[in-house]
């Protein structure tokens, strides 16, 4: 869980994504996974977008700002937010969120699914906030 995501991430500071001439992406747009600091593939994605976006604009005259937001919204921005959530969950209280993952390997193996694209970090934290009360009791 690297720091420098929480202060890059999106769910955090709120900042604007592009404007007439300008479209940020990747790290500079705030694309980061802050729980697990992944960046590339979101800063690859988002450039193939913010392309996309300009192209639409002078093919079809949509509007830039809209459709980049929309688009990059669409593919993963909510799932981002989500991992922001998490991690200020775990840099919040430590002492729950660090035993529940160190001593219950269910807990592990449920967030790699999240990494694989079979669930959602929103769907991941309602699992877990739900589970927290059982895994202290089973805890040492
Ligand atoms: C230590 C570390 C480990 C990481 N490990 C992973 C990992 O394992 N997996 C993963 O997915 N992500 C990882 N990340 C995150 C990932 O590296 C970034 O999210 C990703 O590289 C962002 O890509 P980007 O193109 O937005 O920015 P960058 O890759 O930072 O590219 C920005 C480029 O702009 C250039 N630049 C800056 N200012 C100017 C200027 N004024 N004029 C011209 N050029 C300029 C910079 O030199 C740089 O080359 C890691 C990050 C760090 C710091």
């Amino acid at each position: 869980m690297p720091l420098f995501s929480l202060l890059l991430s999106v769910g955090g500071i709120k900042r604007k994504l592009c404007k007439s001439r300008v479209l940020l992406s990747g790290d500079s747009a705030g694309f980061v996974d802050s729980f697990c600091g992944e960046g590339i593939a979101y800063a690859i994605r988002s450039g193939q977008l913010a392309a996309d976006a300009v192209s639409l604009k002078l093919h079809n005259n949509i509007n830039l700002v809209k459709n980049y937001e929309n688009l990059c919204n669409q593919e993963f921005l909510h799932n981002l937010k989500y991992s922001y959530y998490l991690s200020w969950l775990i840099h919040r209280f430590p002492n729950i969120f660090l035993k529940i993952f160190t001593q219950h390997a269910i807990v592990i193996d449920r967030y790699l699914e999240v990494p694989a694209l079979k669930d959602t970090y929103k769907n991941y934290i309602k699992w877990i906030l739900s589970r927290v009360p059982g895994f202290l009791l089973k805890s040492v």
